[in-house]
């Protein structure tokens, strides 16, 4: 080893171990996270850290949630090539463009304006032509484009929000997290049967609070 800054191909390589040592093994999440490089996500005094194992503040007071927690999320979600998928909480953008490798149609929503454009702007330039970028009360989930097939929640809620679970297709599935913003939450993956939901609690987590309304800018 020398002293020297690892090369792309390097830091790639230990950030793919990374997620495969904390359980994400899914072939298809992982080569879409291969495609994603999180460092467009992350601007500013924390750029350097984009590789890292860990969650980075962005702006409006909130975080990129960490990568392994991010191929959790998506390997739970099990995503086929067919589906439409709802987002709630845009952030920088970085799930939304893992979700858009492995989706028909990916809908993202932020309550931040300040969020939603720098992110449809760089979806744009990825040419990530199947992510629609929403500004909007995401608790509401988006009517005019439901049913779902599968919904993922990046931020966190006491309970899975009503209109989340009516916008949720038969046999689909919702990943997101539960409990009390300031203390632990879990993760959960619901999926919607004939006979009702079905809950399996995944992991402990720590995600922002999902807010109600608009965010002023
Ligand atoms: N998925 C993001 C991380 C999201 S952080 C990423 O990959 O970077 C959580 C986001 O949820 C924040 O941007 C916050 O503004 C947003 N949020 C919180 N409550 C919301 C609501 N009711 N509707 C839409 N977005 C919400």
């Amino acid at each position: 080893m020398t002293g020297d800054a690892p090369s792309d191909a390097e830091r790639k390589m230990q950030f793919l171990y990374t997620l495969r040592s904390k359980g994400v093994m899914d072939a298809r999440t992982l080569t879409a996270m291969e495609k994603v490089d999180r460092g467009l996500f992350v601007t500013g005094h924390f750029a350097d850290k984009a590789y890292e194992d860990m969650p980075l503040p962005i702006a409006c007071g909130q975080t990129i949630s960490q990568p392994s927690v991010v191929g959790l999320m998506t390997q739970a979600l099990n995503v086929q090539p067919r589906d439409k998928v709802l987002e709630i909480g845009t952030g920088s953008g970085y799930q939304a463009a893992i979700l858009s490798h492995l989706a028909r149609r990916v809908y993202t929503i932020d309550r931040h304006a300040r969020l939603t454009r720098p992110a449809r702007a760089l979806f744009d330039k990825l040419n990530l032509s199947n992510v629609t970028v929403v500004t909007g009360d995401g608790s509401r989930g988006l009517p005019e484009q439901a049913p779902f097939d599968r919904i993922i929640v990046t931020a966190a809620a006491e309970d899975p929000p009503g209109p989340l679970l009516a916008q949720l297709r038969m046999g689909g599935i919702m990943v997101l997290p539960v409990g009390q913003s300031d203390t632990v939450q879990s993760l959960i993956k619901v999926t919607r049967e004939p006979e009702g939901f079905d809950y399996e609690e995944l992991l402990p987590v720590r995600f922002v609070p999902l807010l109600e309304g608009l965010a002023q800018e």
